[in-house]
């Protein structure tokens, strides 16, 4: 197996006893570091990580398992798996290594080779590692994520509705909540294509994701409607966001091929404390029926539950 010159910490207080495997790893493209105590490695690694530890067990003061268990303890090196090597060679002795969170146990005098493979075996099973966690990480954003727009899908807009609802009920804290339907959107699908119709929604998506705030979330509720959280924001910031955002829509062209043309929004507010929703569904509800009472009144504007909130800014309610 050809190394990639992986990088590996040995950690022991007499590194001359180590010169031959040292240069030996060299040789095969590893890049060494050596520290000669086991508080000098912890402070090695608080800067370098490396793919892998070779740990001597006899050391003074803070011995080799102590040294591995403190590695184990800190979650930024926790996962860089380490090899002991060691005089010691009882049962007991192992079995101590493995337990306090080793994943090899190599017995001086040692041969290089056998070195050599158990770092490649351990150094692959990291990478695979790694790689299984990166794949688990995409597909739970996949599943997570709206393929058209690359925003929220409903899904998970029911489980962060619920926890920030409950958030909510617990400490007290204000929650607004506005959902949004594009104005006319059939006719737009009409006049130029559905394929059309795909670019406004990503483009208004995008214009969204970018007027709100990083704590606010953005999710796609249904074909062209879409809802908005905001925590801690009470009703009065909550009307300027979405004020915001219509506004934004209103004036921007979207434009594509020899197509340009503008598309309004309406939308429904709602807020935890000025609205007292008993459930997160009820919070929708309250939300929806804002919406409808905007598209009653001619679309392309806002609308609070329980009031009606004409185009001009600013729309505190009385
Ligand atoms: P209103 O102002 O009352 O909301 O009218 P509207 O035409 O927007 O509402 P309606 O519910 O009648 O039509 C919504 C349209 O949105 C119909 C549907 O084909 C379209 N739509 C839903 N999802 C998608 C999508 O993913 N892509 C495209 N291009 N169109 C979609
Ligand atoms: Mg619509
Ligand atoms: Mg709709």
């Amino acid at each position: 197996m050809k190394n990639k010159g992986e990088n590996i910490l040995v950690i022991d207080d007499q590194p001359a006893n180590l010169e031959v495997l040292v240069s030996f790893l060299k040789e095969h493209h590893f890049n060494i570091r050596i520290a000669e105590t086991g508080e000098w490695a912890l402070q090695v690694l608080e800067t370098y990580k490396p793919d892998i530890i070779i740990l001597d067990v006899m050391m003074p003061e803070m011995d080799g398992f102590e040294t591995c268990r403190r590695i184990k303890a800190n979650k930024d090196t926790a996962d860089i798996p380490v090899i002991f090597m060691t005089a010691l060679e009882s049962v007991q002795d192992k079995v101590t290594g493995f337990e306090s969170g080793g994943v090899d146990y190599i017995t001086k005098p040692f041969q290089q080779i056998e070195v050599l493979a158990r770092i490649n075996v351990h150094i692959e099973l990291r990478k695979q590692k790694l790689k299984l966690e990166q794949q688990k990480e995409l597909l739970k954003m996949i599943s997570i994520t709206d393929d058209l727009t690359g925003l929220f899908n409903r899904r998970h807009m029911t489980t962060i509705l619920d926890q920030e609802f409950g958030r909510c009920l617990r400490y007290g804290t204000d929650l607004s909540c506005l959902l949004v339907d594009l104005d006319h959107f059939k006719r737009i699908n009409d006049t130029y294509g559905h394929d059309f119709g795909d670019i406004v929604l990503r483009k208004f998506s995008e214009n969204m994701a970018r007027t709100i705030r990083a704590t606010d979330s953005a999710f796609r509720y249904g074909g062209e409607e879409f809802l908005i959280l905001l925590p801690q924001t009470d009703i009065n910031g909550a009307i300027q966001i979405s004020e915001n955002i219509r506004k934004r829509a209103e004036n921007e062209k979207v434009t594509y091929k020899n197509i340009s043309t503008r598309v309004t929004l309406s939308g429904g507010l709602c807020s935890f404390h000025q609205h007292h929703p008993r459930t997160s569904k009820e919070m929708i509800t309250f939300s929806d029926n804002a919406l409808y009472t905007s598209k009653k009144a001619g679309r392309n504007r806002m609308s609070v539950y329980g009031k009606y909130s004409s185009k001009s800014f600013p729309l505190i309610p009385k």
